[in-house]
């Protein structure tokens, strides 16, 4: 089904557009399928393409259905998720229903256990434990931000690494790094990132320069191993990086993991660049001269529109594949604890 290199069953495949060559008076953008290019201080702009992860977690999530009623009528499998939310943060509380709704809609077996705030850490584990040893639960996902009284490297790495469809174990991170993603869970939020850039650019960025602002395990880490195994050539930077936006400047692929509204603007973007904004930001703003409160990414959007190839908007991009990669992930763990190819 997938090994997060583009040859999945799910459709969650690059189109392998060809890269093509743009005029050698752009800039350095050889490499990049988007033309002409101009700079931000040039006297043309072009209008950057906007990535639409909305319409691509929709199809994928089509075939992950698809996927799931052959499964079932093949092998009497059904994947079986179960989400573990503890307290009642309120946006753990969204993110928890849309999952669930999610699963339901993909035809999957779902179980959310919703336990108090102030349940002891040895029995979040005892959970934990049955959902291990349940045949029926193929993926399992702990809620995050935990607790303060809970420790969140305890519970996630409690988590059976072959029901770890969050990606967070260690044994799942380690063979993201060493490359083995055969039967490996890679976190969502970057194999959904993955999958739209290889609709851009095919899937491999030999020659192409990729930047990752941000170094966080669930994003940034995992985003640069798996630009890395695509051959880019890849910069970590962060909040230490001396010169963040001349860095940025050199890169073909721009992944933006930060948290701060509207912080990449044009001038930091190589023309032609294919941008990817993680980030999710209430913001207060203004909006027919009422203030209101407004979801922006950690990409000024429609500035970085005026020089970029393409650009993922917030909300509509990253968000909606993160949700959808999360059941694509558990429809794998079901197919692999069959012996079927992941
Ligand atoms: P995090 O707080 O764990 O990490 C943020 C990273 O940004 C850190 O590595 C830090 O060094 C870096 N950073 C902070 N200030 C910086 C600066 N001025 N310049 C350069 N780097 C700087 O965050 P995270 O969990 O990786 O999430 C990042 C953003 O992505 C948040 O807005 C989060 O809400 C969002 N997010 C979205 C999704 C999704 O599905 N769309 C999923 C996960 C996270």
């Amino acid at each position: 089904m997938a090994d997060y290199r583009g040859e999945c069953h799910c459709g969650a495949r690059s189109n392998g557009r060809p890269l093509r060559v743009s005029p050698s008076s752009n800039m350095g953008a050889e490499a990049l399928p988007y033309g002409p290019f101009f700079s931000t201080h040039g006297s043309i702009s072009m209008s950057a393409k906007r990535i639409d992860g909305k319409a691509k977690a929709e199809q994928l999530a089509e075939s992950i259905t698809e996927q799931t009623a052959a499964l079932l009528a093949d092998h009497g499998i059904k994947p079986g998720l179960a989400v573990v939310i503890i307290g009642e943060d309120p946006a753990s509380q969204v993110y928890v229903r849309n999952k669930k709704r999610r699963a339901e809609a993909c035809g999957f077996h779902s179980v959310q256990h919703t336990i108090a705030k102030d349940t002891s850490q040895e029995d979040v584990l005892k959970l934990i434990d049955e959902l291990n040893s349940d045949d029926a639960i193929h993926g399992i996902l702990v809620q995050l931000p935990l607790p303060d009284h809970l420790d969140e490297q305890t519970i996630t790495q409690a988590i059976s690494p072959s029901k770890d469809v969050d990606g967070f174990h260690f044994v799942n991170i380690g063979k993201l790094t060493a490359g083995h993603t055969a039967d490996a869970f890679v976190p969502c939020t970057p194999a959904g990132c993955i999958l739209m850039i290889e609709d851009e650019l095919g899937s491999d960025f030999s020659s192409l320069n990729a930047v990752v602002i941000g170094r966080s395990n669930i994003v940034g880490k995992p985003m640069g191993a798996l630009l890395l195994q695509r051959n880019a050539t890849v910069t970590m930077t962060h909040s230490r990086t001396k010169d963040l936006p001349g860095v940025v400047r050199n890169a073909d692929i721009v992944i933006a993991a930060v948290g701060r509204p509207d912080m990449v603007k044009a001038d930091w973007v190589k023309p032609g660049a294919v941008v990817i904004d993680v980030g999710i930001n209430r913001v207060e703003k203004e909006i027919d001269g009422e203030m209101k409160s407004k979801l922006t990414g950690d990409v000024d959007y429609d500035d970085v529109c005026t020089v970029a190839g393409a650009v993922t908007p917030v909300p509509g991009g990253v968000g909606p594949m993160t949700i959808t990669m999360l059941m694509f992930n558990t429809l794998r763990s079901a197919r692999l604890s069959a012996g079927l190819e992941g």
